[in-house]
């Protein structure tokens, strides 16, 4: 059980619907609540017994905005989610006030290309990292790649579209940001098809960024599906490439949702 003074009562501000299983929400943000870009935040909902059912959520917004955004998914039977598709904006919401997770780009020195690989829902932490203005000083290339069943499912396009003509960002992204959409269960609507741990297998993915993954360059962030997460980390440590640790900074960082 959390303790009461762990967290805040936050509200509701906004809701997006993106597809029937998929949305996204803002809350208002408490004021003490601070996190690095790739972290995550622990949300609260009510039960009907009077406890609260927490899940960890990645924080899809600027470090700097005034509130905060996730990107969920639905879970049929799932506990957190069956609760929190039924909020409506104004209703209560539980922030613990800890922010957790190493997804975070401060765990890499040096390279010159940061790739977010992300299935689903784990395209969320690599939009907050996007807003954060020193990867675009410290990068050459920053690659962000997202894979979905169907195109129904790339959320975020026109947000993350929006960085090569945004007011603050646009300068420093034009040459950097590679925005690749791939679609597993469709073969339209996407820049390529098929998973990601295929695409690298096969270097697709690589011929169609024009850039080629190795120690010396490449950072790269993983978040999403487990499976994706645990083949993709096998298939680049092939290649030698080793997670970042404490005090031991390498080039991959990961991050499993379930
Ligand atoms: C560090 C971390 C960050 C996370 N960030 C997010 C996030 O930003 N957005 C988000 O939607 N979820 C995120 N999750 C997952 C989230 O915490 C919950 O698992 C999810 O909201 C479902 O909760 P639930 O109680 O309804 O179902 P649960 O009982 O928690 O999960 C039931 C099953 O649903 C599936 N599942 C769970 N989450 C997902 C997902 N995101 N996409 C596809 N299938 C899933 C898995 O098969 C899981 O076993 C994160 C998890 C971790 C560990």
């Amino acid at each position: 059980m959390t303790k009461p003074d762990k967290y805040t009562t936050e509200k509701i501000t906004y809701l997006h619907k993106w597809t029937d299983h998929l949305f996204s929400f803002r809350t208002t943000r408490n004021e003490s609540f601070t996190f690095i870009p790739g972290q995550f935040a622990r949300l609260g909902v009510d039960k009907e017994d009077g406890t609260i059912v927490w899940r960890p959520y990645s924080i899809v917004s600027a470090d700097y905005d005034e509130e905060l955004e996730f990107y969920s998914i639905i879970v049929p039977d799932g506990e957190f989610t069956q609760r929190l598709k039924n909020l409506n904006v104004n209703d209560n919401i539980y922030v613990d006030k800890t922010n957790y997770g190493l997804l975070t780009t401060d765990r890499f020195e040096k390279g010159k290309d940061l790739w977010f690989l992300s299935t689903g829902t784990g395209l969320a932490p690599f939009i907050s990292i996007m807003y954060d203005f020193t990867i675009w000083e410290q990068y050459d290339k920053v690659i962000l790649v997202h894979c979905v069943r169907n195109k129904e499912e790339l959320a975020y396009q026109e947000l993350i579209n929006g960085f090569f003509t945004h007011e603050y960002y646009a300068e420093m992204v034009k040459n950097k940001l590679i925005y690749v959409k791939i679609i597993t269960r469709e073969d339209n609507g996407a820049n390529l098809y098929g998973r990601i741990t295929e695409l690298l297998k096969n270097n697709q993915l690589e011929q169609y960024v024009n850039t080629n993954i190795n120690v010396l360059d490449s950072r790269i962030m993983i978040c999403g599906n487990p499976e994706m997460v645990d083949d993709t980390r096998k298939i680049l440590a092939e290649r030698g490439l080793v997670i970042s640790r404490r005090g031991k900074p390498g080039n991959m960082a990961v991050e499993n949702y379930w």
